[in-house]
C-alpha cells in the first residue's frame, strides 16, 4: 500500500483545502485533528470510542517511550498497533519538542504559545545540545540519555507508526536571533541525517520547519525542507514571547512559510489546537493538527463550547440544567446537565473527567468535520467568520 496525499477541493477566498491522506492502515480526511495518546493511551477514554467520534489517526510521543526504554518491549510486539491492539493509523513525533520543553523552554516557563506570566521564571537547564544531538537526564530515573537524529528514527521505526517526524531542535521564543540561526542550521543538518537513517518501507516521514519568529530564518527553513524528499511538512516551534502578540505571530509564520512549500504535500501544525488557531491555520493551508488541549483541559474542568472555553467548575454550571454546549450532539450533552459534570469534576471523580474528555474530543472532531464540509461547500471563510463572532478566547 502506497502512502499518498490528494487535494480534493480548494477554497477560492482563502488557502483552505480539503484533502485525503492514504496510509496502509486507513484514510485520513483533512483538515483533521489528531488526538494525542502521549504514552499510548488517551487519558480517560478509548481509541475505539474516539474513532467513532471521527478521529482517523492518533499521535503517540516518542520521548516518553524512549526515556523509559519501553520502545524495546513494544518492538517485540512489532510496533505500537499490535501493542495497543488498534488498527488505526498512528503518528509518532521525534522527541524534539520534549527536549525543548525540558531544556530552553522550561528555563523561562514558556509553552507552545507564550503567555506573559511566568516568562522569566528561569529554571535550571537540564539539556546539553550539540551538533551531534542532545544529552539530557531521564525524567523517570535521572539516567543520562542521548537523543540524536539516528536514534530518534531508529526508535520511531521500532514503534512502527505510519507517519513519523524528523528530529529537530525547538527553540524558545526568548532565544536570540543568533541562537535561532545556529539552531536552524542544526535542525537542517538533522533533517538530512534523519532521511539518511530512515530505512523503513512502510512508514513516511514529515520534515520540520523551524526558525522562530524570524522571517528570513523561517523562509530559509521552508526552502530547505521543501527541497528534501519528505512525505510532508510539519511547522514547529513556539510563538510569542518578547515579540508581541503570539497569535498574530503564528499567523505571520504560516503566511511566510506556506507559499514556499510544495502544495501537493500535506502540512501539519505541531502542538497547536485551540479552535480559533485551527481556523486561522486552515485558512492558510494547514491540513493536520495535533494537540493535548481537549484531553488536558477536560482533566482540569475546562470545556470546549461554541462560546469559548469555559470553567465547568464555576457556580453558573453547577446550577445549570442545560448541557455543557446546547448545540453539541455528543452523548454527554444529550444525556447530562452541566450541573452533573460540574459536580463530578468539583469532587474530583474520575468519571467526571472521562465524560468531559469525551465531550471535548467529540466537540473538536465535530468542529473539524464542519470545517471540511464548509470547504466542500465553498463557504469556509463565511463559516470561520461566523464561528469567530461567537467564540471568545480567554
Ligand atoms: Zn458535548
Amino acid at each position: 500500500m502506497k502512502f499518498s496525499f490528494r487535494i480534493l477541493k480548494k477554497e477560492r477566498k482563502s488557502q483552505a483545502r480539503r484533502g485525503l491522506v492514504k496510509t496502509r492502515r486507513g484514510e485520513i480526511r483533512t483538515p483533521c485533528f489528531v488526538p494525542v495518546a502521549t504514552k499510548g493511551a488517551l487519558k480517560g477514554t478509548s481509541f475505539d470510542a474516539v474513532n467513532k467520534m471521527g478521529a482517523e489517526i492518533f499521535m503517540v510521543n516518542t520521548f516518553h517511550l524512549f526515556c523509559n526504554q519501553r520502545y524495546k518491549e513494544i518492538a517485540k510486539f512489532k510496533g505500537l498497533n499490535n501493542f495497543l491492539k488498534i488498527k488505526y493509523p498512528l503518528m509518532t513525533d521525534s522527541g524534539g519538542f520534549q527536549v525543548f520543553s525540558l531544556g530552553s523552554g522550561w528555563e523561562y516557563g514558556v509553552g507552545k504559545i507564550a503567555k506573559k506570566e511566568g516568562l522569566y521564571e528561569k529554571k535550571e537547564g537540564k539539556v546539553k545540545i550539540s551538533d551531534d544531538g542532545v544529552i539530557f537526564r531521564s525524567p523517570y530515573n535521572g539516567d543520562k540519555l542521548e537523543m540524536t537524529p539516528e536514534i530518534s528514527i531508529k526508535v520511531q521505526e521500532k514503534l512502527g507508526a505510519d507517519i513519523i517526524f524528523a528530529f529537530d531542535e525547538c527553540t524558545s521564543p526568548l532565544d536570540s536571533y543568533e541562537y535561532h540561526k545556529e539552531s536552524l542550521q542544526r535542525t537542517n543538518d538533522w533533517a538530512q541525517r534523519c532521511l539518511n537513517a530512515f530505512k523503513a518501507k512502510n512508514q513516511v516521514m514529515m520534515g520540520i520547519i523551524q526558525g522562530g519568529e524570524y522571517q528570513d530564518l523561517r523562509k530559509e527553513s521552508a526552502s530547505f525542507i521543501n527541497s528534501l524528499p519528505f512525505f510532508g511538512f510539519a511547522i514547529g516551534g513556539s510563538f510569542g514571547g518578547s515579540f508581541g502578540d503570539s497569535k498574530s505571530q503564528l499567523n505571520k509564520v504560516l503566511d511566510w512559510v506556506n507559499p514556499i512549500l510544495d502544495e501537493s504535500k500535506p502540512r501539519h501544525l505541531l502542538g497547536i489546537g485551540e479552535p480559533d488557531d485551527i481556523l486561522e491555520a486552515v485558512a492558510r493551508g494547514i491540513d493536520l493538527f495535533d494537540c493535548v488541549v481537549p484531553t488536558r483541559w477536560a482533566r482540569h474542568g475546562t470545556a470546549l463550547t461554541r462560546k469559548g472555553r469555559v470553567n465547568i467548575k464555576s457556580l453558573k454550571y453547577l446550577k445549570s440544567k442545560k448541557p455543557i454546549d446546547d448545540k453539541c450532539n455528543c452523548y454527554v450533552c444529550q444525556r447530562y446537565p452541566a450541573a452533573y459534570i460540574s459536580h463530578l469534576i468539583k469532587e474530583k471523580e474520575i468519571y467526571g473527567m472521562m465524560l468531559l474528555t469525551d465531550h471535548n474530543l467529540h466537540w473538536i472532531l465535530n468542529f473539524m468535520a464542519e470545517i471540511r464540509k464548509s470547504i466542500k461547500d465553498s463557504r469556509f471563510t463565511e463559516f470561520k467568520k461566523k464561528f469567530l463572532s461567537c467564540y471568545k478566547r480567554n
